[in-house]
Protein backbone atom coordinates (compact mmCIF):
# COMPACT_ATOMS: atom_id res chain seq x y z
CA UNK A 1 0.00 0.00 0.00
CA UNK A 2 1.40 3.49 -0.67
CA UNK A 3 0.01 6.97 -0.06
CA UNK A 4 0.95 9.86 -2.41
CA UNK A 5 -1.43 12.44 -1.30
CA UNK A 6 -0.83 16.29 -1.26
CA UNK A 7 -2.66 15.98 2.22
CA UNK A 8 -3.37 13.16 4.63
CA UNK A 9 -5.87 12.85 7.17
CA UNK A 10 -4.99 9.89 9.82
CA UNK A 11 -7.57 9.02 11.95
CA UNK A 12 -6.61 5.59 13.37
CA UNK A 13 -9.69 3.60 14.99
CA UNK A 14 -8.21 0.65 16.76
CA UNK A 15 -10.33 -2.18 17.64
CA UNK A 16 -11.53 0.14 19.89
CA UNK A 17 -8.51 2.50 20.30
CA UNK A 18 -9.04 5.34 18.06
CA UNK A 19 -6.31 7.94 17.22
CA UNK A 20 -7.42 11.06 15.52
CA UNK A 21 -5.21 13.14 13.16
CA UNK A 22 -5.14 16.44 11.00
CA UNK A 23 -3.84 16.96 7.77
CA UNK A 24 -0.19 17.84 8.28
CA UNK A 25 1.05 19.86 5.10
CA UNK A 26 1.03 23.01 4.80
CA UNK A 27 -0.51 23.33 1.57
CA UNK A 28 0.83 26.25 -1.14
CA UNK A 29 -1.77 24.56 -3.93
CA UNK A 30 -5.21 23.43 -3.23
CA UNK A 31 -5.52 19.41 -3.43
CA UNK A 32 -7.27 17.92 -5.78
CA UNK A 33 -8.00 15.52 -3.48
CA UNK A 34 -7.72 14.62 0.61
CA UNK A 35 -7.16 11.11 1.89
CA UNK A 36 -8.32 9.61 5.01
CA UNK A 37 -6.49 6.76 6.68
CA UNK A 38 -8.46 4.81 9.32
CA UNK A 39 -6.49 2.15 11.11
CA UNK A 40 -8.85 -0.72 12.64
CA UNK A 41 -6.95 -2.97 15.10
CA UNK A 42 -9.88 -5.50 15.85
CA UNK A 43 -9.58 -8.59 18.21
CA UNK A 44 -8.58 -10.86 15.35
CA UNK A 45 -6.53 -8.49 13.38
CA UNK A 46 -5.25 -5.11 12.15
CA UNK A 47 -6.46 -3.29 8.77
CA UNK A 48 -5.75 -0.26 7.15
CA UNK A 49 -8.40 1.73 5.10
CA UNK A 50 -7.39 4.69 2.56
CA UNK A 51 -10.59 6.91 1.92
CA UNK A 52 -10.09 9.32 -1.11
CA UNK A 53 -12.38 12.51 -2.01
CA UNK A 54 -12.42 15.31 -4.41
CA UNK A 55 -10.98 18.04 -2.12
CA UNK A 56 -13.78 20.79 -3.50
CA UNK A 57 -16.55 18.22 -2.91
CA UNK A 58 -16.88 17.63 1.13
CA UNK A 59 -20.72 17.84 1.52
CA UNK A 60 -22.64 15.11 -0.25
CA UNK A 61 -23.36 11.70 0.64
CA UNK A 62 -21.35 9.23 -1.61
CA UNK A 63 -18.65 11.60 -2.37
CA UNK A 64 -15.88 9.78 -0.15
CA UNK A 65 -14.84 6.53 -1.76
CA UNK A 66 -12.42 3.95 -0.77
CA UNK A 67 -8.92 3.89 -2.42
CA UNK A 68 -7.42 0.83 -1.05
CA UNK A 69 -7.25 -1.20 1.89
CA UNK A 70 -4.30 -3.65 3.31
CA UNK A 71 -4.63 -6.00 6.11
CA UNK A 72 -1.68 -7.23 8.58
CA UNK A 73 -0.54 -10.81 9.04
CA UNK A 74 -1.08 -11.84 12.82
CA UNK A 75 -3.14 -11.79 15.29
CA UNK A 76 -5.07 -8.54 16.84
CA UNK A 77 -3.29 -5.97 18.63
CA UNK A 78 -5.05 -7.31 21.90
CA UNK A 79 -2.86 -10.49 21.34
CA UNK A 80 0.18 -8.62 22.20
CA UNK A 81 -1.02 -7.59 25.58
CA UNK A 82 1.77 -8.99 27.99
CA UNK A 83 4.53 -8.72 24.77
CA UNK A 84 6.66 -5.61 24.94
CA UNK A 85 7.24 -4.05 21.45
CA UNK A 86 4.64 -6.39 20.59
CA UNK A 87 1.60 -4.37 19.36
CA UNK A 88 4.12 -1.12 17.98
CA UNK A 89 6.08 -3.75 15.69
CA UNK A 90 2.59 -5.75 14.19
CA UNK A 91 2.07 -1.70 12.74
CA UNK A 92 5.01 -1.60 10.94
CA UNK A 93 3.72 -3.03 7.78
CA UNK A 94 1.30 -0.59 7.56
CA UNK A 95 3.51 2.16 8.57
CA UNK A 96 5.84 1.49 5.35
CA UNK A 97 3.23 1.53 3.09
CA UNK A 98 -4.77 -1.63 19.70
CA UNK A 99 -7.34 -4.03 24.06
CA UNK A 100 -7.92 -3.16 27.35
CA UNK A 101 -4.82 -2.16 28.35
CA UNK A 102 -2.92 1.16 28.07
CA UNK A 103 0.37 -0.18 27.55
CA UNK A 104 -0.89 -1.53 23.81
CA UNK A 105 -2.21 2.13 23.16
CA UNK A 106 0.67 4.42 24.31
CA UNK A 107 2.81 2.00 22.21
CA UNK A 108 0.71 2.57 18.94
CA UNK A 109 0.68 5.66 20.03
CA UNK A 110 4.88 6.09 20.09
CA UNK A 111 5.34 4.25 16.84
CA UNK A 112 2.52 5.96 15.14
CA UNK A 113 4.28 8.97 16.06
CA UNK A 114 7.20 8.28 13.99
CA UNK A 115 5.28 8.45 10.50
CA UNK A 116 4.92 11.79 8.88
CA UNK A 117 1.42 12.27 10.64
CA UNK A 118 -0.02 14.01 13.11
CA UNK A 119 -2.56 12.73 15.60
CA UNK A 120 -5.05 14.25 18.20
CA UNK A 121 -5.12 11.25 20.97
CA UNK A 122 -6.48 7.95 21.66
CA UNK A 123 -9.48 6.32 22.82
CA UNK A 124 -11.41 2.77 22.61
CA UNK A 125 -14.53 2.63 20.73
CA UNK A 126 -17.52 1.76 22.92
CA UNK A 127 -19.54 -1.12 21.15
CA UNK A 128 -22.60 1.13 20.37
CA UNK A 129 -20.12 3.59 18.30
CA UNK A 130 -19.14 0.52 16.60
CA UNK A 131 -22.66 -0.18 15.93
CA UNK A 132 -23.68 3.53 15.08
CA UNK A 133 -20.66 4.07 13.00
CA UNK A 134 -21.39 1.01 11.13
CA UNK A 135 -24.87 2.29 10.35
CA UNK A 136 -23.64 5.53 9.19
CA UNK A 137 -21.08 3.54 6.68
CA UNK A 138 -23.72 1.49 5.19
CA UNK A 139 -26.36 4.47 4.50
CA UNK A 140 -23.51 6.85 3.52
CA UNK A 141 -22.25 4.26 0.91
CA UNK A 142 -26.05 3.93 -0.17
CA UNK A 143 -26.78 7.51 -0.44
CA UNK A 144 -29.79 7.67 1.87
CA UNK A 145 -29.27 10.56 3.77
CA UNK A 146 -30.13 13.64 2.59
CA UNK A 147 -28.57 15.36 -0.44
CA UNK A 148 -27.33 18.95 -1.10
CA UNK A 149 -29.52 20.77 -3.47
CA UNK A 150 -28.45 23.27 -6.23
CA UNK A 151 -30.26 26.25 -4.48
CA UNK A 152 -28.30 25.86 -1.49
CA UNK A 153 -30.22 22.97 1.11
CA UNK A 154 -30.71 19.82 1.79
CA UNK A 155 -32.65 18.18 -0.08
CA UNK A 156 -33.94 14.93 1.17
CA UNK A 157 -34.05 11.89 -0.81
CA UNK A 158 -36.94 10.30 0.64
CA UNK A 159 -35.36 7.00 1.26
CA UNK A 160 -35.61 4.70 3.94
CA UNK A 161 -32.20 4.03 6.12
CA UNK A 162 -30.73 0.21 6.24
CA UNK A 163 -30.17 -1.29 9.80
CA UNK A 164 -26.51 -2.80 10.10
CA UNK A 165 -25.56 -6.51 11.56
CA UNK A 166 -22.05 -6.42 12.24
CA UNK A 167 -20.57 -9.97 13.25
CA UNK A 168 -16.78 -9.23 14.27
CA UNK A 169 -14.25 -11.34 16.00
CA UNK A 170 -15.41 -10.81 19.91
CA UNK A 171 -18.71 -8.79 19.24
CA UNK A 172 -21.86 -8.26 16.65
CA UNK A 173 -23.91 -5.28 16.99
CA UNK A 174 -27.43 -4.93 15.76
CA UNK A 175 -28.24 -1.10 14.92
CA UNK A 176 -31.85 0.43 12.90
CA UNK A 177 -33.56 3.00 12.65
CA UNK A 178 -37.23 2.26 15.04
CA UNK A 179 -40.25 4.27 15.33
CA UNK A 180 -40.91 2.42 18.24
CA UNK A 181 -40.56 3.10 22.21
CA UNK A 182 -36.94 2.35 23.00
CA UNK A 183 -37.66 0.96 26.69
CA UNK A 184 -33.83 0.60 27.76
CA UNK A 185 -32.53 4.15 27.39
CA UNK A 186 -28.57 2.62 26.54
CA UNK A 187 -29.98 1.39 23.16
CA UNK A 188 -30.82 5.00 22.37
CA UNK A 189 -28.91 6.61 19.65
CA UNK A 190 -29.93 9.99 18.07
CA UNK A 191 -27.90 11.40 15.31
CA UNK A 192 -28.58 14.78 13.45
CA UNK A 193 -27.63 14.11 10.30
CA UNK A 194 -27.78 16.24 7.11
CA UNK A 195 -30.48 18.80 9.23
CA UNK A 196 -32.35 15.69 10.08
CA UNK A 197 -32.71 13.55 13.20
CA UNK A 198 -32.50 9.94 13.05
CA UNK A 199 -33.69 8.04 16.07
CA UNK A 200 -31.62 4.88 16.55
CA UNK A 201 -31.46 1.62 18.13
CA UNK A 202 -28.56 0.23 18.95
CA UNK A 203 -26.88 -3.18 20.46
CA UNK A 204 -23.68 -4.76 20.76
CA UNK A 205 -22.94 -8.00 22.14
CA UNK A 206 -19.68 -8.69 23.71
CA UNK A 207 -18.40 -12.17 23.39
CA UNK A 208 -20.89 -12.71 20.53
CA UNK A 209 -18.46 -12.42 18.08
CA UNK A 210 -17.18 -15.21 15.82
CA UNK A 211 -13.90 -16.03 17.90
CA UNK A 212 -15.55 -15.80 20.96
CA UNK A 213 -18.37 -17.63 20.06
CA UNK A 214 -16.36 -20.71 19.00
CA UNK A 215 -14.46 -20.28 22.38
CA UNK A 216 -17.87 -20.13 24.59
CA UNK A 217 -18.72 -23.03 22.39
CA UNK A 218 -15.88 -25.20 23.30
CA UNK A 219 -15.85 -24.43 27.01
CA UNK A 220 -19.74 -25.01 27.17
CA UNK A 221 -18.62 -28.81 25.59
CA UNK A 222 -15.77 -28.94 28.03
CA UNK A 223 -17.89 -28.14 31.22
CA UNK A 224 -20.39 -30.27 30.05
CA UNK A 225 -18.76 -33.12 29.18
CA UNK A 226 -16.60 -33.38 32.28
CA UNK A 227 -12.93 -31.99 32.69
CA UNK A 228 -11.72 -35.32 31.07
CA UNK A 229 -8.80 -34.88 27.75
CA UNK A 230 -11.15 -35.44 25.51
CA UNK A 231 -14.62 -33.81 24.19
CA UNK A 232 -16.95 -34.21 21.90
CA UNK A 233 -18.03 -31.47 19.43
CA UNK A 234 -20.93 -32.69 17.48
CA UNK A 235 -20.23 -28.90 15.44
CA UNK A 236 -16.97 -29.88 14.20
CA UNK A 237 -17.26 -32.41 11.20
CA UNK A 238 -17.27 -36.22 12.03
CA UNK A 239 -13.82 -37.86 12.29
CA UNK A 240 -12.16 -34.18 12.59
CA UNK A 241 -9.72 -34.19 15.66
CA UNK A 242 -7.78 -32.08 17.32
CA UNK A 243 -5.14 -31.74 19.87
CA UNK A 244 -5.22 -28.14 22.08
CA UNK A 245 -4.21 -27.06 25.78
CA UNK A 246 -6.80 -26.04 27.90
CA UNK A 247 -5.62 -22.16 27.69
CA UNK A 248 -6.87 -22.15 24.00
CA UNK A 249 -10.09 -22.30 25.77
CA UNK A 250 -10.30 -20.51 28.62
CA UNK A 251 -7.41 -17.88 28.10
CA UNK A 252 -10.09 -15.37 27.22
CA UNK A 253 -12.17 -12.95 29.46
CA UNK A 254 -15.49 -14.30 27.54
CA UNK A 255 -14.50 -18.09 28.69
CA UNK A 256 -12.54 -17.57 31.90
CA UNK A 257 -15.85 -17.79 34.47
CA UNK A 258 -16.12 -21.60 33.01
CA UNK A 259 -12.79 -22.79 33.75
CA UNK A 260 -13.11 -26.63 35.55
CA UNK A 261 -11.67 -27.12 38.70
CA UNK A 262 -8.83 -27.70 39.15
CA UNK A 263 -7.43 -25.93 36.26
CA UNK A 264 -4.10 -26.22 34.28
CA UNK A 265 -3.86 -23.97 31.23
CA UNK A 266 -1.46 -26.35 29.99
CA UNK A 267 -3.40 -29.86 30.20
CA UNK A 268 -4.42 -31.34 26.98
CA UNK A 269 -7.73 -31.66 25.18
CA UNK A 270 -8.57 -33.60 22.06
CA UNK A 271 -11.55 -32.09 20.23
CA UNK A 272 -13.44 -35.07 18.47
CA UNK A 273 -15.55 -34.13 15.46
CA UNK A 274 -19.27 -35.82 15.05
CA UNK A 275 -20.87 -33.49 12.74
CA UNK A 276 -24.30 -33.83 14.64
CA UNK A 277 -26.40 -31.06 13.90
CA UNK A 278 -29.38 -31.21 16.53
CA UNK A 279 -26.64 -31.61 18.73
CA UNK A 280 -24.48 -28.69 17.77
CA UNK A 281 -28.11 -26.57 17.60
CA UNK A 282 -28.61 -27.69 21.13
CA UNK A 283 -25.27 -26.70 22.66
CA UNK A 284 -25.01 -23.49 20.87
CA UNK A 285 -28.82 -22.33 22.29
CA UNK A 286 -27.48 -22.86 25.97
CA UNK A 287 -24.48 -20.13 25.18
CA UNK A 288 -27.53 -17.34 24.83
CA UNK A 289 -30.08 -16.79 27.57
CA UNK A 290 -33.55 -16.72 26.19
CA UNK A 291 -35.75 -17.06 29.80
CA UNK A 292 -35.46 -13.29 31.26
CA UNK A 293 -36.90 -10.43 30.22
CA UNK A 294 -37.45 -7.14 32.02
CA UNK A 295 -39.24 -5.39 29.66
CA UNK A 296 -42.06 -5.73 27.22
CA UNK A 297 -39.49 -8.02 24.98
CA UNK A 298 -36.31 -9.09 24.38
CA UNK A 299 -33.86 -10.44 21.95
CA UNK A 300 -31.59 -12.34 24.60
CA UNK A 301 -29.55 -12.15 27.54
CA UNK A 302 -32.53 -9.69 28.80
CA UNK A 303 -31.66 -6.92 26.21
CA UNK A 304 -34.46 -5.08 25.25
CA UNK A 305 -35.20 -5.10 21.19
CA UNK A 306 -38.16 -3.48 19.45
CA UNK A 307 -39.31 -5.33 16.13
CA UNK A 308 -36.91 -5.78 13.75
CA UNK A 309 -38.37 -3.12 10.56
CA UNK A 310 -36.97 -2.24 7.23
CA UNK A 311 -33.59 -3.88 5.19
CA UNK A 312 -30.94 -4.72 6.74
CA UNK A 313 -27.16 -5.25 5.30
CA UNK A 314 -25.57 -7.56 7.23
CA UNK A 315 -21.24 -7.90 7.08
CA UNK A 316 -18.18 -8.85 7.96
CA UNK A 317 -18.62 -12.60 9.07
CA UNK A 318 -22.00 -12.47 8.37
CA UNK A 319 -21.09 -12.07 4.98
CA UNK A 320 -17.93 -14.54 4.74
CA UNK A 321 -20.49 -17.29 6.27
CA UNK A 322 -22.97 -16.45 3.57
CA UNK A 323 -20.58 -17.04 1.19
CA UNK A 324 -19.03 -20.14 2.57
CA UNK A 325 -22.80 -21.74 2.66
CA UNK A 326 -23.55 -20.87 -1.14
CA UNK A 327 -20.18 -22.42 -1.75
CA UNK A 328 -20.76 -25.31 -0.30
CA UNK A 329 -24.58 -26.22 -0.41
CA UNK A 330 -25.26 -24.14 -3.30
CA UNK A 331 -28.44 -22.46 -1.45
CA UNK A 332 -28.07 -18.67 -1.57
CA UNK A 333 -29.35 -17.73 1.73
CA UNK A 334 -32.53 -15.39 1.67
CA UNK A 335 -34.66 -17.20 3.99
CA UNK A 336 -35.06 -18.61 7.40
CA UNK A 337 -36.26 -22.06 6.07
CA UNK A 338 -32.94 -21.68 3.43
CA UNK A 339 -30.97 -20.71 6.62
CA UNK A 340 -31.40 -24.01 8.14
CA UNK A 341 -31.33 -26.02 5.19
CA UNK A 342 -28.25 -24.65 4.56
CA UNK A 343 -26.74 -24.89 8.26
CA UNK A 344 -28.12 -29.05 8.40
CA UNK A 345 -26.02 -29.81 4.96
CA UNK A 346 -22.79 -28.03 5.85
CA UNK A 347 -22.92 -29.67 9.40
CA UNK A 348 -23.74 -32.93 8.23
CA UNK A 349 -20.36 -32.47 5.69
CA UNK A 350 -17.28 -34.37 5.97
CA UNK A 351 -14.03 -31.46 6.27
CA UNK A 352 -12.87 -33.27 2.60
CA UNK A 353 -15.77 -32.16 1.03
CA UNK A 354 -15.30 -28.73 2.19
CA UNK A 355 -11.88 -29.07 1.42
CA UNK A 356 -12.58 -29.82 -2.09
CA UNK A 357 -15.52 -26.85 -2.39
CA UNK A 358 -13.34 -24.30 -1.00
CA UNK A 359 -9.50 -25.09 -0.71
CA UNK A 360 -8.49 -21.75 0.36
CA UNK A 361 -10.93 -21.89 3.38
CA UNK A 362 -8.62 -24.80 4.56
CA UNK A 363 -7.92 -23.77 8.57
CA UNK A 364 -11.44 -22.11 8.88
CA UNK A 365 -13.41 -25.34 7.52
CA UNK A 366 -14.13 -27.16 10.99
CA UNK A 367 -15.62 -24.03 12.35
CA UNK A 368 -18.49 -23.10 9.31
CA UNK A 369 -21.11 -25.40 10.99
CA UNK A 370 -21.06 -23.91 14.22
CA UNK A 371 -20.69 -20.45 12.83
CA UNK A 372 -23.82 -21.11 10.96
CA UNK A 373 -25.33 -22.19 13.73
CA UNK A 374 -24.53 -19.10 15.80
CA UNK A 375 -25.87 -16.75 13.21
CA UNK A 376 -29.52 -19.25 12.85
CA UNK A 377 -30.03 -18.73 16.57
CA UNK A 378 -28.66 -15.19 16.74
CA UNK A 379 -30.93 -14.35 13.73
CA UNK A 380 -33.75 -16.37 14.08
CA UNK A 381 -34.59 -16.87 17.79
CA UNK A 382 -32.26 -13.82 19.18
CA UNK A 383 -33.57 -10.93 16.42
CA UNK A 384 -36.34 -12.29 15.48
CA UNK A 385 -36.14 -12.30 11.84
CA UNK A 386 -38.94 -14.32 9.98
CA UNK A 387 -39.75 -15.46 5.95
CA UNK A 388 -41.34 -12.07 5.95
CA UNK A 389 -38.45 -10.14 7.51
CA UNK A 390 -35.23 -12.18 6.58
CA UNK A 391 -35.33 -12.01 2.70
CA UNK A 392 -35.23 -7.81 3.39
CA UNK A 393 -30.97 -8.66 5.02
CA UNK A 394 -28.62 -8.32 2.63
CA UNK A 395 -25.08 -9.79 2.71
CA UNK A 396 -22.55 -7.28 1.74
CA UNK A 397 -18.60 -7.17 2.44
CA UNK A 398 -18.57 -4.46 0.07
CA UNK A 399 -20.47 -1.46 -1.28
CA UNK A 400 -18.97 -0.59 -4.91
CA UNK A 401 -15.20 -0.86 -4.17
CA UNK A 402 -15.64 0.44 -0.33
CA UNK A 403 -15.47 -2.02 2.91
CA UNK A 404 -18.71 -2.41 5.05
CA UNK A 405 -17.95 -1.48 8.48
CA UNK A 406 -17.77 0.87 11.58
CA UNK A 407 -14.51 2.43 9.84
CA UNK A 408 -15.42 4.65 7.23
CA UNK A 409 -18.73 6.42 9.09
CA UNK A 410 -15.85 7.51 11.95
CA UNK A 411 -14.01 8.69 9.81
CA UNK A 412 -16.92 11.00 8.25
CA UNK A 413 -17.81 12.08 11.27
CA UNK A 414 -14.39 13.15 12.82
CA UNK A 415 -13.33 15.01 9.44
CA UNK A 416 -16.50 17.25 9.33
CA UNK A 417 -17.58 15.29 6.21
CA UNK A 418 -21.29 14.66 7.44
CA UNK A 419 -22.72 17.66 7.35
CA UNK A 420 -25.22 18.35 9.85
CA UNK A 421 -23.47 17.80 13.57
CA UNK A 422 -20.46 16.23 12.93
CA UNK A 423 -18.70 16.37 15.88
CA UNK A 424 -22.04 16.46 17.49
CA UNK A 425 -22.73 12.60 16.27
CA UNK A 426 -19.47 12.08 18.72
CA UNK A 427 -21.41 13.35 21.71
CA UNK A 428 -24.39 11.51 20.93
CA UNK A 429 -22.39 8.64 20.68
CA UNK A 430 -21.07 9.38 24.44
CA UNK A 431 -24.49 9.74 26.32
P1 LIG B 1 -13.40 -9.07 11.26
O1 LIG B 1 -14.58 -8.62 10.46
O2 LIG B 1 -12.09 -8.90 10.59
O3 LIG B 1 -13.45 -8.57 12.68
O4 LIG B 1 -13.54 -10.67 11.36
C1 LIG B 1 -14.66 -11.22 11.96
C2 LIG B 1 -14.49 -12.73 12.02
O5 LIG B 1 -14.45 -13.24 10.68
C3 LIG B 1 -13.25 -13.21 12.73
O6 LIG B 1 -13.63 -14.37 13.47
C4 LIG B 1 -12.32 -13.60 11.60
O7 LIG B 1 -11.49 -14.67 11.97
C5 LIG B 1 -13.30 -14.05 10.53
N1 LIG B 1 -12.79 -13.85 9.17
C6 LIG B 1 -11.99 -12.87 8.73
N2 LIG B 1 -11.75 -12.99 7.41
C7 LIG B 1 -12.44 -14.08 6.99
C8 LIG B 1 -12.59 -14.76 5.73
N3 LIG B 1 -12.01 -14.31 4.63
N4 LIG B 1 -13.36 -15.86 5.70
C9 LIG B 1 -13.97 -16.31 6.81
N5 LIG B 1 -13.88 -15.73 8.01
C10 LIG B 1 -13.10 -14.65 8.11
Amino acid sequence: CQIIAPAVFLLLGIAGILLVVIPIDDMREPPQFMYGVVLDAGSSHTAMYIYKWPADKQNGTGIVTQHSECHVKGGGVSSYAGERGGAGRSLEPLGNTALNSEKILNEVGSKLHTYPFDFRGATILSGQEEGAYGWVTVNYLLENFIKYGFVGHWLSPGRDTVGALDFGGASTQITFETADVVEDKSNVMELHLYGRDYHLYTQSFLCYGRDQVLRRLLAHLVKTQGAGPHVSHPCYPAGFNVSMKLDMVFDSPCTADQKPTPYSPQDPLTVIGTGHYQHCLGNMSKIFSFDRCSFSKCSFDGVFQPNVTGSFMAFSAFFYTHVFLQRTTGITVTSPTLLEGATHTVCTMSYQEMLEKAPEQKGRLQDYCAASVFIQVLMLQGYGFDELSFPRISFQRKAGDTSIGWALGYMLSLSSLLPGESMGLRKALRP
